[in-house]
């Protein structure tokens, strides 16, 4: 249903689900060359290094990309592209779908997956 469930629950990605659940998003970021990215993992994908630390992110972003599904409840998969820099794959909701637009300022909220967890969504500005 969420375009996070993707992110698997790791050690590596514990400090992201530990802030997440208390309602933080926070974003990984490289020691080494010090550029944050998307999604959380043990590694940075730009310059391979295992150092990674924890970037509180403002939360916020715009719709680079997205796509509504309508075959029942319409549902908007996006692309948002972080005020920090990744792109992230989720969902938009609470939202008109035929008013979004690629450009759409969002902003992050957090609601539970079915498996109880809190995953980061985002909502209309
Ligand atoms: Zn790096």
């Amino acid at each position: 249903m969420f375009g996070t469930d993707f992110i698997a629950h790791s050690p590596e990605t514990k400090p992201f689900w530990d802030a997440a659940a208390a309602g933080r998003f926070v974003l990984p970021r490289c020691q080494q060359c010090h550029r944050t990215h998307w999604y959380p993992r043990g590694f940075c994908p730009h310059c391979l290094s295992m150092i990674i630390d924890w970037q509180e992110s403002l939360g916020e972003g715009e719709i680079y990309s997205f796509s509504v599904n309508r075959m029942k409840e319409p549902y908007v998969l996006a692309y948002v592209a972080l005020t920090e820099g990744p792109i992230m794959l989720t969902n938009v909701i609470d939202a008109d779908p035929d008013k979004l637009s690629i450009g759409t300022r969002v902003k992050v909220v957090f609601k539970p997956a079915v498996t109880g967890a809190l995953v980061p969504l985002f909502v209309v500005r």
